[in-house]
């Protein structure tokens, strides 16, 4: 009997499997997706309410990106009727000044509308960020949240429309490459496929042992904490005046977004994680590093309760080594195509990096589709 043979099958339905599912549904190429939990699971990197987007990066291969980005998920935003974007503004804050002044030269160059504040303009701006002598800010005007749960919902549905189907609870347990096409063997069948996309978050490693032989990804785990606001809550309101805020403070790095996730809680968390085993996740983070976090606030954001997290979620992040991400053709069979690495903070982007993964496996030029960053043979650099 004749080989049922796909176009395409995708291994991993978090927002980079979804993302890739809607684009290659659209072009009519039939995805069927294996996810090994069950739809809505809270296991990988891409469940709970919310994300940063912006324009706002250290490396200037990102704008252009983000650009594409932001005018698809705006088109899926009209399919769809979901709210995916609040465009709050992002603002940076760094005790170096020579940090801000990097990425406000970034986002000049790339024309993203932005401007800078200093010592005590940043307080004067966002009243409840005490941000004054020996702070430094800027601020990306288009950045603000993406609502990740809303995006996942939206991805998924219309690629549904566009004849994707999902295949929730079915674990991918071998890929064996034949000469015409590849098999991937699940716990419930074999099927075969002309192009299978790799979009396993921090499983990467365990579904293609040798990965890290090209770009080396860890899975890594982080605390999402979330503090209550005791007074002024109105500011704290993202349709009011309420940006997102990235912070720099000598070696802490940490990101705040305004209530979305929970009622009269921002998320507020040190971008520090501990290495794991995916399958294996701890149940609990260090609690120096939430200790970090409760001092900045008390410091910093008087308004709210820095005295402990009201609640802390667990997620994954993917690590590479450069924390740029890792897509394209796998080096040694160029009918598997990976999207993986994604570092903590590849949301915003998966949207284009699924139309990437279509383009490619329709033919296109992967040098001319993915940027030369983010390819899985590129000389290594430095961290951004
Ligand atoms: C706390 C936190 C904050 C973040 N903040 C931001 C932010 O502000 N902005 C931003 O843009 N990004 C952010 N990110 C990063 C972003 O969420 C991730 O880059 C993105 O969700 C990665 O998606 P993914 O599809 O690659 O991985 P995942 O969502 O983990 O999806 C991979 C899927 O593959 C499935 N899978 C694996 N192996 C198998 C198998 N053998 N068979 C079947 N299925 C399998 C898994 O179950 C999983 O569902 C953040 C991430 C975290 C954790």
């Amino acid at each position: 009997m004749a080989k049922n043979i796909h176009d395409v099958l995708i291994l991993g339905a978090g927002i980079m499997g979804s993302c890739t599912a809607y684009h290659s549904a659209r072009a009519s190429l039939r995805p069927l997706v294996f996810e090994q939990f069950a739809k809505g699971h809270a296991n990988g990197s891409s469940h709970g309410q919310s994300r940063i987007i912006r324009y706002s990066h250290g490396d200037g291969t990102y704008l252009p990106i983000m650009k594409e980005s932001y005018g698809l998920w705006d088109e899926l935003e009209k399919a769809t009727g979901e709210r995916l974007i609040n465009k709050c503004g992002l603002l940076r804050v760094s005790t170096s000044e020579v940090i801000v002044k990097k990425y406000a030269k970034i986002l000049g160059e790339y024309g993203a509308k932005h401007y800078l504040l200093k010592g005590d303009e940043i307080h004067k701006a966002f009243p409840h960020f005490h941000y004054r002598d020996g702070w430094f800010g800027v601020v990306d005007v288009e950045g603000g949240i993406i609502f990740a749960e809303n995006c996942m919902k939206a991805a998924q549905m219309e690629a549904v429309r566009h004849g994707a189907v999902f295949n929730f609870e079915e674990k991918v347990e071998e890929i064996q490459r034949e000469t015409d096409c590849v098999n991937v063997v699940t716990n419930k069948g074999v099927y075969s496929c002309k192009n299978l996309v790799v979009t396993a978050g921090g499983w990467l490693n365990k579904v293609l042992p040798g990965f890290n032989t090209f770009v080396h990804t860890q899975a890594e785990q982080i605390g999402t904490l979330y503090w209550t606001i005791k007074s002024n809550n109105e500011q704290f309101d993202a349709d009011k005046n309420c940006p997102v805020v990235v912070i720099e403070e000598e070696d802490a790095k940490m990101f705040m977004l305004p209530p979305v996730d929970y009622p009269n809680q921002i998320k507020l968390c040190l971008d520090e994680c501990v290495p794991i085993d995916p399958d294996h996740p701890l149940d609990k983070m260090p609690e120096a590093m939430q200790e970090v976090v409760g001092r900045h606030i008390s410091k910093y954001i008087p308004d709210v309760d820095g005295s402990k997290p009201s609640k802390i979620d667990l997620c994954v992040y993917t690590m590479t080594n450069d924390s740029h991400y890792a897509i394209g053709k796998y080096p040694t069979d160029p009918r598997i195509l990976v999207a993986g690495g994604f570092s903590g903070s590849g949301f915003k982007l998966a949207i284009s990096v699924g139309r990437m993964l279509t383009d490619i496996a329709q033919g296109a030029d992967e040098r001319a589709t993915v940027p030369e960053l983010f390819s899985l043979t590129r000389k290594r650099a430095g961290k951004h």
